[in-house]
């Protein structure tokens, strides 16, 4: 069962040589998230083989162009491949206004239904929530409207082992309630416990998505404990200056936060195009928290069972 993040694009702002902007994939048992879409999305996709017609879901993160640009584009590419299911996009107010716009001529439009969920980004809400996982809202602080997502995994079923099954010939149709649980009943009424037959499930993952946003430890109770979590680290320190002024963080910020919350593994990102080479982000973040990675276009971030 995949736990997965792709990195498409790491860049802030700007797109910078090898670094496209903001736009990710959370594989989650095989069901694939889009968290923001900027210019290139199709791109990267392409060059890190992502299945885009497996994307159903889009959580944007704000209203800026290095957020959504790869949107349209992306839109249109569902539309000439036929796609027919319907797309939903959750973002701030505002974006649906904007791509309409795009497609002023209803023909000329996406063929297929696209549901757009606005959110109140001062709220932390439930904006999403299927079998495998739910999807909350992040209020972010970025000077305007502007929320990350925390994805949790559901509790998962434990595990059957299956010697039992033979040895004890256990039907098909009872195997889900004993992997919820149940302990089982033979055909002369001998009661088999459950933790004879089945291991203890795995924990349930959770990964936080924290772009753009100046720094905040509003967010420590929300993002505490994440397995993983990626937090924008536009600037070095020595530029605190330009962090506070544009609503962005710096890289000892990012991992100051990321201590505090007792996080698994944190991933920076959303690089100001002022850096060439990103080495003294790391070195900066990993003094204060050593599991710190840097977020580049094709990175992957798997958490394991
Ligand atoms: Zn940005
Ligand atoms: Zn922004």
């Amino acid at each position: 069962m995949k736990f997965k993040l792709s990195i498409l694009g790491s860049s802030g702002a700007m797109p910078f040589k090898d670094r496209y902007p903001t736009a990710q994939v959370l594989n989650v048992h095989e069901q694939l998230f889009l968290l923001d879409s900027g210019e290139g999305t199709q791109m990267r996709m392409s060059k890190f083989r992502v299945k885009r017609g497996k994307i159903n879901h889009i959580f944007i993160t704000h209203l800026h162009g290095d957020h959504i640009f790869g949107l349209p584009g992306l839109l249109t590419s569902f539309g000439m491949n036929y796609r027919t299911e319907a797309l939903h996009i959750y973002s701030p107010p505002g974006l649906q206004q904007m791509i309409d716009g795009l497609f002023p001529d209803a023909d000329k439009g996406p063929p297929f239904e696209i549901h757009y969920h606005e959110l109140d980004t001062n709220a932390q809400e439930l904006v999403f929530e299927n079998k495998i996982l739910t999807v909350h809202s992040i209020p972010l602080y970025h000077g305007i409207p502007c929320n990350g997502y925390l994805f949790q995994e559901k509790k998962l079923s434990r595990k059957m082992i299956r010697e039992k099954i033979e040895e004890y010939s256990i039907p098909f149709p009872d195997i889900p309630s004993i992997k919820d649980g149940a302990d089982w009943t033979d055909i002369d009424g001998n009661i088999i416990p459950n933790d004879e037959l089945t291991t203890p499930a795995a924990e349930p993952r959770s990964y936080a998505f924290c772009t753009d946003t100046a720094y905040n430890e509003n967010l420590i109770p929300i993002i505490e404990g994440v397995d993983l979590l990626y937090h924008e680290a536009t600037f070095l320190h020595e530029d605190l200056d330009k962090a506070i002024k544009t609503n962005h963080t710096t890289a000892l910020q990012a991992a100051t936060l990321a201590k505090k919350a007792k996080v698994g593994k944190l991933i920076i990102g959303h690089y100001s195009a002022r850096y060439e080479e990103l080495d003294a982000h790391l070195a900066e973040a990993r003094k204060v928290f050593p599991d710190t990675y840097l977020a580049y276009d094709g990175a992957v971030f798997e958490i394991a069972h």
